[in-house]
């Protein structure tokens, strides 16, 4: 039997516990894997300062790298895009798993499923512990979609992608073609940036990053910005046909539908926590025509094309300026509380080999 380490989260405001527990034996369709790195995101630090409500005890960590270290006797050991799954490959995969939902994937959000599981989010219940990034092992549930990693790619930049970049991903597909365009991106955390980088990949003519603080704002200048503005000193007669939300905070959502000409599309990310109520002129989403999406997490295509964006494009923007500080899996809580003070785009775990 092999055991792991394990960090427990039992609520806001208590030390995480670090614990050694045994890891279950696989059933056959699931997959053992042993993980190497993990980001923190910005759910993990709303849950860890009590913003946000999950159910506890639970394991935190949700963007997760780690290798392939059993596969259960009837899983089909092949990937999401196909490839063939073998022992000692570099995984990530999708924060979610259900059971396969024809009426959920029908509309292209399997995220919605009903008994939906959630890596990183999961309560503890008897011996299914390794279901979260701050632990030695993540035991992937049946049907969890499993993307195999290029060689060429950093594992602390991999981390990011099931969450971060998939959900940018999402953002952008709802959004529709961006070329030729003008885009407002809001908020210039690491959904901020990605998004920033993706409209100009994808051809957008201007790209306005907007944010609350000046170091913000010269950082997306290096990830594709190419006007940046303070939210105070934004004029809204400057046109965007598309607004893309990632701050969560509602001026900014306000200042989107504001700046949106006709036909213009709004798509929010940000806000997933409770805010003040946004203000809506109707008339003005009537008369030009605006069109409004929201978006929670992602789905497999947006998880599929996060991959590919950064196996192509990982060394054309700074990724390498992502991950301000590094952890070993022992000092999370440090790792929690670095973030929280100094708002870094990510800050990384690292999981040691086993001794
Ligand atoms: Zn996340």
């Amino acid at each position: 039997m092999k055991d792991g380490q394990l960090l427990i989260f039992d609520g806001a405001a208590k030390p995480l516990r670090l614990v050694r527990m045994e890891v279950p034996k696989l059933n056959p369709a699931e997959i053992l894997v042993k993980n190497t790195y993990t980001t923190l995101c910005g759910s993990d630090l709303h849950t860890f300062c009590g913003k946000r409500n999950e159910k506890t005890p639970t394991v935190l960590g949700h963007e997760i790298v780690g290798i392939i270290s059993e596969i259960g006797e009837s899983h089909s050991h092949l990937d999401f895009n196909g490839e063939a799954l073998k022992v000692g490959d570099r995984v990530t995969w999708a924060v979610f798993v259900a059971p396969p939902q024809e009426i959920w994937i029908n509309k292209g959000m399997p995220q919605k499923s009903d008994h939906l599981f959630k890596y990183g989010h999961a309560q503890i219940k008897g011996d299914d512990v390794f279901h979260g990034g701050l632990g030695d092992f993540t035991v992937l549930k049946e049907h969890t979609a499993i993307f195999k990693l290029p060689e060429n790619l950093p594992t602390a930049i991999a981390a990011t992608i099931n969450c971060a970049v998939a959900t940018v991903a999402g953002a952008m597909r709802l959004a529709g073609s961006v070329k030729g365009k003008t885009v407002l991106v809001t908020g210039m955390g690491l959904l901020g940036n990605l998004a920033v980088a993706m409209a100009k990949v994808q051809g957008a003519k201007e790209i306005i990053a907007v944010d609350i603080t000046e170091a913000k704002l010269e950082q997306a200048k290096r990830f594709g910005a190419m006007h940046t503005y303070l939210i105070d000193h934004i004029k809204a007669d400057h046109k965007v046909d598309v607004a893309l939300e990632m701050s969560g905070a509602p001026e900014a959502a306000e200042l989107g539908l504001e700046m949106l000409c006709i036909g213009g599309i709004a798509v929010w990310v940000g806000a997933v926590f409770k805010t003040r109520k946004i203000e809506i002129d109707a008339e003005q989403v009537i008369r030009n025509i605006i069109t409004i999406k929201g978006l929670h997490n992602y789905n497999f295509e947006d998880l599929r094309y996060a991959l590919k964006f950064m196996t192509d494009h990982h060394q054309d923007f700074p990724f390498d300026e992502m991950i301000e500080k590094e952890f070993p899996l022992a000092e999370a809580t440090k790792a929690f509380e670095y973030a929280l003070q100094h708002k870094p785009l990510r800050v990384g775990i690292y999981i040691d080999e086993l001794k």
